[in-house]
């Protein structure tokens, strides 16, 4: 049986674990193998609620990004409140299912009104988790005099955290240099799509790095993607000032494998993964997440962090066993909420997968896990 508590590993421990009025009231030595590992409840630190569970309606005409974007706008006259609560509640029901205690979803908000999609994320809830909200905005609208200052207040007053998308943008530097300047006087946090492709000459990430030291908001700025490090020749030196600046980097595996290098009837050569253990090794934190899910930018998928970590470890060349932050620990901390790690004395909530270790628990997707929320076995194995 692998899902009992007598033989758990816990940070490279063999333990016994024992719960009581909804916490752990004990973690002690066993002897033997252990049966299952365990981490706390999971953090997906990158999604898309308003866009997910909608491939089976769209349909891109061009390959790679930018084919996914244009598929993504057409679908959106179908955005209604019913489709998008049925859409939101799904994923946020699918994260759930898969161990998720805290998801961050970005929004799309192209025009200079807030976004019916908004509304709706704030009034979705699953039990047992917490759901922030990252509002995507086109980069000339936030950067816009008039209609930036306006989308700051609504997004802090709604507790959200502020982002946009930049590739290769003209004059991206002085409107990124607004929005910092936004999230200052709003004391908002920033989140970023940037530099997702394979071009050279998208630097972005140096100038958010640039932005983030100037304004001392270290720790409070996330990118995500950040392709073009996987081939730029100066990656090392773009690393070192996104280091040094203090932000983290989340890789989204699946949406990048998916569409980088794509060409119809071709096979993709570059994997489009920024160099996670450089990033690392560097002082960067790194985190996985799930990003886009059944939706024109990758029509496969579940909302489902430990699926990223075991594909983060086979693309990425990782030991699992020594990346759990990336989809734990250290994920809660860059969201700004506070670790939950495994230890007596602290709320039950934790997931154990079949295993003797990290490599035996990730090497077939179909191990049994269990989920527990305040001591309560919520799930076994996958959910729906
Ligand atoms: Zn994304």
């Amino acid at each position: 049986m692998s899902n009992d508590l007598t033989h758990v590993l816990v940070d490279g421990r063999v333990v016994q674990i024992t719960l009581a009025g909804g916490r752990i009231a004990a973690m002690t030595p066993a002897v033997g193998p252990a049966r299952s590992v365990a981490i706390p409840l999971v953090v997906d630190a990158h999604v898309h609620l308003d866009k997910c569970f909608t491939a089976h309606r769209t349909r891109a005409e061009k390959p790679g990004l930018f084919g996914a974007i244009e598929a993504m706008a057409a679908d959106k006259a179908a955005w209604t409140e019913v489709d998008l609560r049925a859409r939101i509640t799904r994923g946020l029901q699918d994260a759930a299912a898969h161990g998720a205690a805290l998801v961050r979803s970005h929004v799309d908000w192209t025009e200079p009104a807030v976004p019916l999609a908004w509304s709706v994320m704030g009034e979705v809830a699953a039990e047992g988790v917490h759901l922030q909200r990252a509002a995507l905005v086109s980069l000339e609208v936030l950067g816009d005099a008039d209609h930036g200052p306006r989308i700051a207040t609504k997004v802090a007053a709604d507790g959200g955290v502020l982002g946009s998308f930049i590739y290769r943008h003209a004059n991206y530097a002085d409107h990124l240099g607004r929005v910092f300047r936004l999230a200052a006087e709003h004391g908002l946090t920033l989140d970023f799509h940037v530099d997702e492709g394979l071009d050279a000459d998208a630097v972005g990430v140096d100038e958010i790095a640039q932005l983030t030291r100037q304004h001392g908001m270290a720790g409070r700025v996330l990118c995500g993607h950040a392709c073009a490090l996987s081939i730029r020749e100066d990656a090392g030196r773009a690393i070192a000032m996104m280091a040094e600046a203090g932000l983290a980097l989340t890789i989204l595996p699946t949406t990048n494998l998916h569409l980088q290098d794509m060409a119809p009837g071709r096979s993709p050569r570059l994997r489009g993964l920024a160099p996670a253990q450089e990033l690392r090794a560097a002082g960067v934190t790194v985190l996985f997440a799930s990003d886009n899910v059944r939706d024109p930018f990758y029509p496969y998928g579940t909302h489902d962090p430990l699926e990223m970590l075991r594909l983060a470890s086979l693309t990425l060349h990782l030991d699992p066993g020594d990346w759990l932050g990336a989809i734990t620990t250290d994920a809660a901390r860059v969201l700004g909420a506070a670790p939950a790690p495994l230890a007596v004395g602290r709320p039950a909530d934790f997931m154990t997968i079949g295993g003797a270790d990290w490599r035996e628990a990730l090497a077939d997707p179909r191990a049994p896990r269990r989920i527990y929320r305040a001591g309560m076995a919520q799930s076994q194995g996958y959910a729906a």
